[in-house]
């Protein structure tokens, strides 16, 4: 069987895989410009599970999405300007949240946490004074206490009002946050994605929002109502749908200028298709400046939150297959039970169901492939990965290989960090940054000792 690149669907930059390649002999190999990183030797002195990031791909992807914007915003003529900002839960991570800052990202957090980290950053007077933080979530008062201080000392913040209760007390002289503020609207349209609730929790609906009329110092409308937005058109959508309020909400508040859109594009976890967004981009710029024509009004600026499309294919994570075990009246054939936990590190595959691309990390090329399932260590029989009830195809296993089989399972960058948990106490996997050449090490595989103190031992 012909199992070359094209095979694995590697080294196709639609489907977000350009840097990958395969070595002459048959493994893995990442490609940074000239600089070459072959996983197998960085398995051989990492061992596995291994966690693998690559910071360049979300500086490459950003500025890319940045251009794409400044683009269409000049052909079409638009007075408005666009602002990406990073929803920080994506992924946390210093070596995830750096490039963003680095390539004129600016931020949105959802907790008083994330904040804290903007402030550890700000401490550090590496921020441009430019940037700016949007705040949703909840907004207890530690919350608003930090965002109080961090505008004290010269950070632009934008607190975003999340229901009528939170409105008042922002308002009021006791809770009261001075500057800008932001509000967040529950778009009426129904869209399939990964929010897929009947009954939204969060913002106000149009109604409340028309009905309350003047809000003080309003000027962002925000919404978000889907991840992982699979039909992209349906970004656009939202967007007409939003900008119909945006339009009426502006009367009443003359300092409204910016309309967010929120996250939503969608990760190619599956690479059976790809999601080009320069035409969705294109479109989102011309139906807000056409609403605004009609409406009379002057262009928003437009700020984007799209998360897991930035940072998911900048990490692959890898697992050493243990051993095997034969199925029977099954479409795949054989477990291969791996040294990591899909429960543990890809928490997604077992809350939302969550298909990954996976590869072979070694012989991958023209070896008989087996249809399998693979088999977390830890002792959950939930702890699995079955593509969705129909089987992987990997390399069958000889007995006499002289190497264990390696796995890659790719787009893993978004989520999963922090949802991950250690059930059966598995360590979690080593963590390395992998960039201009050089290796570093986020985190060190934890030992039996660091466990147990997380348990009281
Ligand atoms: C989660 C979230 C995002 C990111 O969503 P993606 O699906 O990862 O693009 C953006 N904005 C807000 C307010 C969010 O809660």
């Amino acid at each position: 069987m012909k199992t070359d690149k094209k095979y694995w669907k590697l080294g196709r930059r639609e489907l977000k895989t350009e840097i990958f390649d395969i070595d002459t002999d048959g493994s893995l190999l990442v490609r940074e410009g000239n600089y070459q990183y072959r996983i197998m030797d960085l398995i051989n002195h990492y061992k596995t599970p291994l966690e693998i990031v690559f910071p360049f791909m979300i500086e490459k992807s950003l500025l890319e999405l940045t251009d794409t914007f400044n683009n269409c915003i000049k052909q079409a003529g638009y007075s408005g300007k666009f602002f990406y900002h990073y929803p920080m839960k994506v992924n946390q991570n210093k070596e995830f949240v750096l490039p963003i800052v680095s390539e004129g990202g600016n931020l949105e957090v959802a907790s008083v946490n994330e904040l804290w980290l903007v402030k550890k950053l700000w401490e550090k007077g590496r921020f441009n004074p430019n940037l700016r933080v949007i705040c949703n979530g909840p907004k207890a008062e530690p919350y608003l206490e930090l965002i109080r201080e961090l505008k004290a000392k010269g950070l632009q913040i934008i607190p975003v009002i999340e229901d009528r209760a939170e409105m008042k007390h922002l308002l009021s002289p006791e809770g009261r946050v001075n500057g800008p503020l932001g509000i967040r609207v529950d778009v009426d349209l129904k869209i399939k994605s990964r929010w897929d609730k009947k009954i939204n929790r969060y913002g106000l609906t149009p109604a409340e929002i028309l009905e309350i009329g003047r809000i003080p110092r309003l000027k962002l409308l925000h919404y978000h109502i889907g991840s992982q937005v699979e039909n992209i058109d349906d970004l656009v959508r939202l967007v007409r749908e939003a900008m119909k309020l945006y339009s009426q909400v502006k009367i009443n508040n003359p300092n409204l200028d910016i309309i967010d859109i929120g996250g939503g594009f969608p990760a190619n976890y599956e690479k059976k298709v790809s999601y080009p967004y320069s035409g969705v981009v294109k479109n989102i710029v011309n139906v807000v400046k056409e609403m605004s024509d009609r409406s009379g009004q002057p262009a928003p600026d437009i700020v984007v939150e799209w998360g897991r499309f930035l940072v998911a294919p900048a990490q692959i994570t890898i697992f050493k297959v243990l051993h095997t075990k034969k199925i029977d009246n099954a479409v795949a054939k054989k477990w291969y039970v791996v040294d990591g936990s899909f429960i543990n590190d890809l928490s997604d595959t077992w809350a939302i169901h969550q298909k990954w691309h996976i590869t072979p990390v070694n012989n991958m090329l023209d070896r008989k492939l087996d249809p399998v399932w693979l088999a977390g260590s830890s002792c959950d029989s939930d702890d699995k990965y079955t593509a969705g009830g129909s089987y992987i195809l990997l390399p069958e296993i000889d007995s006499t290989d002289e190497q264990p089989q390696y796995i890659a399972v790719y787009d893993t960058g978004a989520y999963q960090d922090s949802l991950s948990s250690h059930h059966c106490l598995l360590s979690s996997p080593a963590k390395i940054i992998v960039q201009n050449g050089d290796i570093t090490v986020a985190r060190r595989r934890e030992t039996s000792e660091e466990i147990g103190r997380l348990f009281g031992w």
